[in-house]
C-alpha cells in the first residue's frame, strides 16, 4: 500500500457491530467479561481501547514499523522512551531541539541520575566526543527546532548501531509523509501528534513507533504501568486528521517554499532558515532523506533587535501569534520567549537563536494571502 492509501485504510476496519465506516469512539473505562479472565481482548481502558488500537495500527503502518504506542501528549510519549533508561545511563541529543524535550531531559531525568549532552549533530566529531560507555540513547530531532538544521539520520543511526546505542528520532516536524526514520536505521520514532498528524490544532497527543516487538512490549509495559494514555475522543481526532495528512503537508511544503523565497528577497529580512533553499547548509541531506522540505520557516530581522521583531509578530493578521505548529492555519511565533524560553539565553545564542528570530508554521491557506500578510507586517519596521 502506498502512503496516500495507508493514511485512509491502514488498520481501519468498519465497525463489526454496525458497519460504521468511521472508527467508533469507545468511550468506556472497562469491558464486560463472559467469565473471569474470559474476554474479547479488552479488560481495562488504561491497558487497551479499540479506538486507540485502530490509531496505533495506522501509525505503525505510516512509519513502516511493527507497533505504535500512543500517549496523552508528545512529551508523555518521550517520557515513556526515557523510562527505558536507568540511573547512570547517558543521552546524547541535538543542541537545537524542542524546549520541552530539553526540559524533560535536564530538569526531570537529570534528577534521577540520567545525564544529557547536547551537541551539534552536523559534526560527527562532536557527537563522538560526547559518547562514552554509559551512552544508551541518541536523541535526534530533524528538522531541528527552531533553526531548521537537518541531521543526517542514516549516518548517525549507523554510528549508533556500531556502538550498540539505541536511537530515537523525533519526527514531529517532518511527519511520516516526508520521512520515515525506521527505514533509515532508527530504533524508535516519536511524534507529537498534536502537530501535523492531528493537523487541526484541536488535540494534544503523542506516539512512539518501533520495529522490534521486544521494544514494543517494554514500551507497552511502561504505557500501562505509568498510565500516560490518551482518551478515545483524542484518538478519533488524530485518526481523522491523518486521513488528509499527505494533502495538508504537501500544501504546507509548497506554501513554505514560496514564503521562504519571498522572505529571502525582502530587504528587512536577514537570514532565512529553510532546508528547501539551495543556500541552506544541509540542503543536500534534506533532499536525500526527505520527500519535501516541510512547512516550517524561521527568519531573522536585519539589525536583529527585539523591538522590530515584535512589530512583525504583532503585525500579521492571517499568521496568528501562538505556540505550536502543523495545523491547517498559519502561525507565527517567537522562540526566545515562547517555545524555547526554558533554554538558557547563552545556549540559545550559541545556536543562532537570537531574540529577534521569528518562526513560522506555514499552513494550507492561499499562499498569495500569506505573503501579503507578511509583507504588510514587515512594513511596520
Ligand atoms: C510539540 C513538540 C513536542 C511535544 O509534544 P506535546 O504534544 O506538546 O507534548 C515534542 N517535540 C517536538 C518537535 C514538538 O514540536
Amino acid at each position: 500500500m502506498k502512503f496516500g492509501t495507508k493514511v485512509i485504510h491502514a488498520g481501519i476496519e468498519p465497525d463489526p457491530s454496525s458497519g460504521a465506516i468511521m472508527t467508533p469512539i469507545f468511550q468506556t473505562s472497562t469491558y464486560v467479561q463472559d467469565a473471569p479472565g474470559k474476554h474479547k481482548g479488552y479488560e481495562y481502558a488504561r491497558t487497551q481501547n479499540p479506538t486507540r488500537s485502530a490509531l496505533e495500527k495506522n501509525l505503525a503502518a505510516l512509519e513502516n514499523g511493527t507497533d505504535a504506542i500512543c500517549f496523552g501528549s508528545g512529551l508523555a510519549a518521550m517520557d515513556a522512551v526515557l523510562k527505558l533508561l536507568e540511573p547512570g545511563d547517558e543521552i546524547v541529543s541535538t543542541n537545537d531541539l524542542y524546549g520541552g524535550s530539553y526540559r524533560l531531559m535536564t530538569k526531570i531525568y537529570g534528577k534521577f541520575g540520567i545525564k544529557s549532552h547536547f551537541v551539534g549533530m552536523d559534526s560527527i566529531k562532536d557527537l563522538e566526543k560526547a559518547i562514552n560507555e554509559n551512552t544508551k540513547l541518541i536523541w535526534i530531532e530533524t528538522p531541528t527546532n527552531p533553526m531548521l538544521n537537518i541531521v543526517d539520520i542514516r549516518k548517525i543511526c549507523k554510528l549508533a548501531q556500531d556502538k550498540g546505542i539505541m536511537t530515537c528520532v523525533d519526527n514531529t516536524f517532518a511527519s511520516p509523509y516526508l520521512q520515515n526514520p525506521l527505514d533509515m536505521g532508527a530504533d524508535i520514532v516519536l511524534h507529537s501528534a498534536t502537530k501535523y498528524l492531528g493537523g487541526h490544532s484541536d488535540v494534544v497527543h503523542g506516539a512512539v513507533i518501533v520495529k522490534s516487538s521486544e521494544l514494543a512490549e517494554e514500551l507497552r509495559f511502561i504505557q500501562n504501568a505509568a498510565g500516560g494514555v490518551p482518551g478515545p475522543q483524542d484518538c478519533f481526532l488524530i485518526l481523522r486528521g491523518i486521513k488528509t495528512l499527505h494533502l495538508r503537508v504537501q500544501r504546507s511544503c509548497d506554501n513554505a517554499k514560496k514564503v521562504a523565497k519571498f522572505l529571502q528577497s525582502h530587504p528587512k529580512v536577514d537570514n532565512v532558515y529553510y532546508p528547501g533553499l539551495k543556500t541552506h547548509p544541509n540542503h543536500k541531506i534534506a533532499k536525500k532523506q526527505m520527500k519535501d522540505f516541510g512547512g516550517m520557516v524561521s527568519f531573522d530581522i536585519v539589525g536583529g533587535n527585539l523591538r522590530d521583531a515584535n512589530k512583525v509578530l504583532k503585525g500579521t493578521t492571517l499568521f496568528s501569534l501562538a505556540e505550536s505548529l502543523g495545523g491547517v492555519e498559519s502561525l507565527i511565533g517567537h522562540p526566545a520567549s515562547m517555545t524555547h524560553a526554558s533554554i538558557p539565553k547563552k545556549d540559545r545564542l550559541k545556536i543562532g537563536l537570537t531574540d529577534s528570530l521569528i518562526r513560522l508554521s506555514v499552513g494550507v491557506e492561499d499562499v498569495d494571502d500569506l505573503i501579503q500578510d507578511l509583507e504588510e507586517a514587515l512594513r511596520n519596521i
